[in-house]
């Protein structure tokens, strides 16, 4: 701990942007509370307050590397608990509408485990330190302020307690308050936008035999407009395998015994890799994938003593699995502004800085998730942007190159993971190839 520690730091939600949030201020404040609405299992089980737990949860190869700057030792762990340790291009076969992506290597290394094992790990890490602790089967109801200017001061509890502190870190994810919570106090409200393509994922756990099979995962990405379900089969701990199936509105597939007949029509390797798995659970379906960003930087004041992140100010749809990963860049910046002069106003500057590092992710999935409903309402076409069209035009341009190109398939594979940026994507040796004539390929 530094010598200019501050005193107490509560932070609202136990999920993954909570435990990064505690892990990165525990050097700066004497006090860290985490408050946790869930009584949380000490076994890697799915709870109420995380439904995604019951979906497949992938951690992208950025991510993992974010979670290990802040949370050294983090990777191991997660080994050691039974993560599997994948390379995308190799151990996964992909289908792109062009047809397969080639098998190659190195491709971006990344872990796969259930959202349960992910997510116990984590916090084991985070609490082992002196100064950070969970009060779990607390919610938090409202904020306490100071008047002019308004100041975060603490939390008020359902219980009818308050608990005050020097910064309240909002993690509390996808059912946020803050909003209200903000209007409460006097603010305007918060402008919201949301694009939703009405996807679904339906998910069902399976065993795998001890025995390594011939296929580890596959993944088949959905592609406007002729392929509305998309799927991934992903080889998680203790030989089990998570199959989650993506939909676009209308097409969601069974959660009775027809899931499995829906998963296996998808492509023959979905079928291979099915044939020796046994159901551990029935299919469950979440639909609330749509994409959402809380314009908290734009607010016209924002309180001292408060800020959010995660899922509480960006949710974005699934089936691109960048929430992991962009709540730990979002916990990155806090570390790296803690580890400065904090100034006056510091918390308002991470809100502008979270929302430059949420733009990226958030136009790769609002870009694609566009294409799904002008394809369902043609007329909303002339909403879309340029950048928009561009990235999409890009990306689907890309897409193309993948079954015949292990070259474009490796960098593809890394925007995936988003170990490359806008920046990168755009480099001339990369342009040049994609924007050759993609050759045709035969569809599987
Ligand atoms: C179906 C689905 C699949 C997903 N798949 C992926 C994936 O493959 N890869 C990926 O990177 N991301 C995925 N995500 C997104 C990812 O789960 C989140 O982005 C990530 O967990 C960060 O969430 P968070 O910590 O902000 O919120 P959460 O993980 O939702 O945690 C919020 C926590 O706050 C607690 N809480 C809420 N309100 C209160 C309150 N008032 N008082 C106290 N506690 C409270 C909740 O109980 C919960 O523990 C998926 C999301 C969904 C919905």
């Amino acid at each position: 701990m530094s010598h200019n520690t501050i005193g107490q730091a509560v932070v609202i939600g136990a999920g993954i942007a909570g435990l990064q949030a505690a892990q990165v201020l525990r050097d700066k404040f004497e006090q860290v509370t985490i408050i946790e609405r869930d009584t949380l299992p000490s076994e890697p089980i799915p709870r109420p307050g995380v439904p995604q737990g019951r979906q497949a949860n992938a951690l992208l190869a950025k991510g993992l590397a974010v979670i290990e700057e802040l949370c050294p030792g983090f990777t191991t762990r997660l080994a050691d608990a039974g993560a599997r340790t994948l390379d995308m291009c190799r151990d996964l076969r992909m289908r792109l509408d062009a047809g397969l992506a080639p098998v190659t290597q190195p491709g971006p290394l990344f872990q796969l485990s259930s959202r349960p094992l992910l997510e116990t790990t984590l916090r084991s890490l985070v609490t082992e330190a002196a100064n950070v602790e969970v009060a779990d089967g607390q919610t938090v109801t409202g904020l306490s302020t100071d008047s002019t200017p308004l100041r975060v001061t603490g939390v008020r509890l359902r219980s009818g307690d308050r608990l005050t502190a020097d910064l309240v870190v909002d993690a509390s994810g996808r059912t946020s308050h803050l909003r209200n919570w903000l209007t409460e106090q006097g603010m305007p409200r918060v402008r919201e936008t949301t694009i939703s393509a009405g996807t679904a994922c339906t998910t069902r756990f399976y065993q795998a035999p001890e025995t390594p099979t011939r296929r580890m995962g596959f993944v088949a990405a959905q592609q406007v407009p002729h392929r509305p379900v998309g799927a991934y089969i992903l080889p998680i701990e203790h030989h089990r395998v998570v199959v989650s199936l993506y939909s676009a509105k209308g097409h969601d597939p069974p959660t009775d015994d027809g899931f499995e007949q829906a998963a296996r029509g998808l492509h023959e390797l979905c079928a291979d890799i099915l044939e020796p798995l046994h159901p551990l659970t029935h299919p469950v379906r979440y639909g609330h994938c749509a994409n959402r960003m809380t314009h908290y930087d734009q607010a016209p004041w924002w309180p001292d003593g408060l800020i959010a992140l995660g899922d509480a100010v960006c949710t974005l749809n699934p089936v691109y699995a960048q929430g992991i990963t962009t709540a730990a860049l979002q916990a990155r910046i806090l570390r790296n502004i803690l580890a400065g002069d904090l100034g006056r106003h510091w918390t308002r500057r991470f809100q502008h800085l979270a929302r430059r590092e949420l733009a990226w992710p958030w136009l790769l999935a609002t870009a694609a998730d566009q294409e799904w409903i002008n394809q369902a309402h043609p007329g909303s076409n002339r909403r879309r942007g340029l950048p928009d069209r561009l990235a999409n035009w890009y990306i689907a341009r890309w897409r193309d190159h993948v079954p015949t190109s292990p070259y474009l398939y490796r960098e593809f594979a890394r925007m995936m993971h988003m170990l490359d940026g806008p920046a990168s994507l755009v480099r001339p040796v990369l342009v040049i190839r994609i924007l050759r004539r993609p050759p045709l390929v035969v569809m599987d």
